[in-house]
């Protein structure tokens, strides 16, 4: 028997299809804040001598109930203990019903589309997407029989009539990788809406402490929780979030896609996740001091960051944000060759892909997410030569400013 009994009880070993659903918080119980649920969320709350820290299940398999197929766990149908923890506190996060966690980013918005879509349906998809997104709609969809026409965000009627009767979903991204623009989800989600077509989102560049899609009318969230929601540079991971029986058809999909996390990517996102609100609000501010000093600058042509107000989504942030986010962009006027001459001289700001971790990092999209468009297609994509993206982390802003100053002189 005792075999049987787990010394920590994992949660929701009973119903472990169920799991990933928020318990009803009980009647009369104070809405916590975001700040709070990052901590709390979805952990067990444990008696005397239980760990305050869940314990890491790394373990393929469990013993199993005998003379029912029920409760069974296995960590590729999306029920490892550790999976199941961030899977409650993401949904509590996003306000969602339910969340799924995913192998990364790429696998959950494929996963998350692939359980919207069948061959002979059709997609409308913003235009400005990540790369590895652009590729995955653009190629991989079309050798399954799944249509796809891009739009320009911007041009609000444009959604409107590139709908067909097969029509069955719409994706976009806000804010937008790499140029750091901002769609207005209001008139898309009343088209979605009135149509009936399913709102994807992916908001993986504001996390959930700066922007929650479903309070402004989407249907599904994704994110990659490569990026802030782990925070350390440390974990790939990606994670769907939408109602009970949608999240469902999304775990069908990763199991036999293969897309689940390892039961240690998801420990180490739990642990990330615990300290998502202080990072992403200490980023807001160092992210706008950088912008701050860029602007104006007689090396840079223009800065993309949504908190200053001649930004063309500023008016568009301060609805849908309640924060301008840790990720910017600068034109330098020196093109290409000014770019890369900086890049090299820069000591503090490290020259690596990906985003949204504690230490800060500079990119030049034409070298990683959009390496497989023309100088053209990039330059129409509001991407010239030049274009240096920054994911600024946790350092002290002076120190940032200081080598970026040096770096430009
Ligand atoms: C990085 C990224 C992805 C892909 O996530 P991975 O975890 O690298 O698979 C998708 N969307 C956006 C906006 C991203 O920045």
């Amino acid at each position: 028997m005792a075999r049987h009994t787990p010394r920590f009880s994992p949660p929701g070993l009973a119903s472990a299809t169920a799991a990933d659903v928020p318990a009803p918080p009980p009647r009369g119980a104070r809405k916590l804040a975001l700040a709070t649920k990052v901590v709390h969320g979805g952990t067990p709350g444990g008696g005397v001598d239980s760990p305050v820290v869940s314990p890491i299940y790394q373990s393929v398999n469990h013993v199993q109930q005998t003379g029912t197929a029920e409760g069974m766990r296995y960590p590729r149908y999306g029920n490892n203990p550790n999976a199941e923890i961030v899977q409650r506190r993401l949904a509590s996060l996003e306000g969602a019903e339910a969340a799924l966690l995913l192998a990364s980013g790429m696998g959950a918005t494929a996963c998350a589309l692939l359980a919207l879509l069948r061959p002979g349906d059709h997609l409308l998809a913003s235009s400005w997407i990540y790369g590895g997104t652009h590729q995955l709609l653009a190629q991989e969809f079309a050798t399954i029989g799944i249509d796809v026409t891009f739009v320009d965000p911007t041009e609000s009627r444009a959604w409107r009539k590139r709908t067909r009767r097969e029509t069955r979903a719409i994706f976009l991204e806000s804010p937008v990788n790499p140029t750091c623009r901002v769609v207005d989800l209001r008139p898309i989600s009343a088209l979605a809406q009135e149509l009936g077509l399913a709102l994807v989102v992916d908001s993986t560049f504001a996390s959930p402490i700066n922007f929650r899609p479903i309070e402004h009318g989407a249907d599904v969230v994704i994110q990659s929780t490569t990026k802030y929601l782990n925070g350390h540079h440390d974990a790939v991971g990606g994670a769907v979030m939408g109602t009970v029986p949608y999240i469902e058809e999304v775990r069908r999909k990763m199991a036999v896609w293969g897309q689940c996390p390892d039961p240690f990517a998801a420990w180490l996102l739990d642990r990330g996740l615990r300290t998502l609100d202080v990072r992403v609000r200490r980023q807001n501010e160092n992210a706008l001091r950088v912008a701050q000093w860029a602007h104006g600058r007689k090396e840079i042509r223009r800065v993309h960051y949504v908190g200053l107000p001649d930004h063309p989504d500023h008016a568009i942030g301060q609805h849908h944000l309640d924060g301008s986010g840790g990720m910017l962009a600068i034109e330098l006027v020196g093109g290409g060759k000014a770019a890369d001459r900086a890049v090299r001289r820069l000591k503090l700001w490290t020259h690596a892909p990906s985003l949204g971790g504690v230490d800060s990092l500079v990119c030049e999209p034409r070298y990683t997410s959009h390496s497989d468009a023309s100088a053209d297609a990039r330059a129409k994509l509001g991407i010239p030569d030049g274009f240096l993206r920054l994911s600024v982390g946790l350092e002290d802003p002076a120190d940032l400013i200081a080598d970026l100053e040096q770096a430009l002189r």
